[in-house]
């Protein structure tokens, strides 16, 4: 396979010439700066919010990227990953002729995203096992195949997708293949990461969202090759992360260590959650899981939810979604609050 950044970007792309400015090269040096008309003196609330960020987020990706393995070059930081997934599809899929490929059950953005963009899908379900039908997805992939979507562990199911799978699809497809790790930290496995060097092909993607602990923040990460990040620079909305946002992620990464022990205890509940779930009558079926939620499956899903939703309790229903059917996925919660599931389970007549 021969891997030719330039065929998979749209024309146009490969021609833009990325926003710049000066002060680039001033990045947390000292100045005078009166070129982009910000206030010179310090916000409102007394606070220095007053200076546009770091566009780039160096300092950030100079501490991200040893805790990855990667380089920061490698490093893309967007406002949650459903910023790179967008961007993504924008550089790469032209309207109405270029296509990407997804396998249902799967993370919704990717169709979210291929809607706004008028970007047909070509759908290639997984499994009943929730893997990847590598003939199949093999099969249906056209010249007009732009990117392949795949998300392990894979949200509804839960599940991480087989290693050979993905790298099958890595070594043939010759457009882009994004595996979405946002639920990585909770899996058996190691993350794509360390394969970057080997497949020019390959994103990755992760989120603080999840085992970080820091979904309101709207963070997200898209690792790829050098090539690949200054192509999503070059088409970012130039200031993507706020300077709040980039300061306290700058102080959670020294967090590395709770993040690792939450990590622990979330499994630990999870394993606990599925036990005791699978004692009551009502529970079919709890699929495996390598992620912080479970795709428990019912007699009757959409009436056990709307009895939880009755006693205060939000689950996701997943019943009308392929290969989910009769299923509800439950995110694994505090102890107090999955005893509280339990118990209120326990009580459905
Ligand atoms: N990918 C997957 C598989 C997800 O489940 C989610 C969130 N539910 C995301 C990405 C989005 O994460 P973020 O909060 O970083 O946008």
């Amino acid at each position: 396979m021969t891997f030719d950044l330039t065929k998979i970007l749209r024309p146009h792309i490969l021609n833009l010439v990325p926003y710049s400015s000066a002060r680039d090269e001033y990045t947390g040096k000292e100045g005078i700066f009166l070129d982009a008309n910000e206030n010179p003196y310090q916000s409102v609330n007394g606070q220095h919010w007053n200076r546009y960020p770091d566009p780039y987020q160096w300092a950030i990706k100079e501490k991200l990227a040893p805790i990855k393995g990667v380089r920061p070059t490698q490093i893309f930081l967007g406002n949650g990953s459903d910023e790179p997934i967008d961007l993504l599809v924008r550089a790469t899929c032209t309207p109405r002729e270029d296509t990407m490929l997804l396998m249902p059950p799967t993370y919704g953005m990717y169709q979210v995203s291929a809607d706004i963009n008028d970007v047909p899908v070509i759908k290639v379900p997984l499994t009943p096992d929730f893997q990847i039908d590598t003939p199949g997805v093999l099969a249906a992939l056209t010249p007009h195949t732009k990117i392949v979507w795949i998300c392990s562990p894979n949200n509804p199911s839960g599940n991480l997708v087989r290693r050979e799978a993905i790298v099958e699809i890595l070594n043939t497809f010759e457009g882009l293949v994004v595996v979405d790790e946002a639920y990585i930290d909770f899996a058996s496995e190691p993350s794509f990461t360390q394969e970057l060097d080997n497949y020019p092909n390959l994103i990755v993607l992760q989120t603080f969202s999840k085992a970080w602990g820091l979904a309101s923040l709207r963070l997200g990460m898209c690792f790829a090759s050098e090539a690949i990040i200054k192509v999503l620079n070059k088409i970012k909305p130039p200031y993507n992360l706020s300077g709040a946002t980039q300061q306290l992620l700058l102080e959670a990464l020294d967090y590395v260590e709770t993040k690792n022990q939450l990590v622990k205890d979330i499994l630990a509940e999870r394993e606990q959650l599925r036990t005791n779930l699978a004692a009551l009558p009502l529970v079919k079926r709890i699929y495996p899981s390598d992620s912080n939620f479970l795709l428990v499956e019912f007699d009757d899903a959409y009436a056990v939810m709307q009895y939880l939703i009755d006693q205060k309790i939000i689950v996701r229903d997943r019943s009308k979604v392929i290969l989910c059917e009769g299923c509800l996925r439950i995110t694994v919660g505090t102890l107090e609050e999955n005893t509280t599931l339990v118990q209120t389970l326990n009580a459905f007549a």
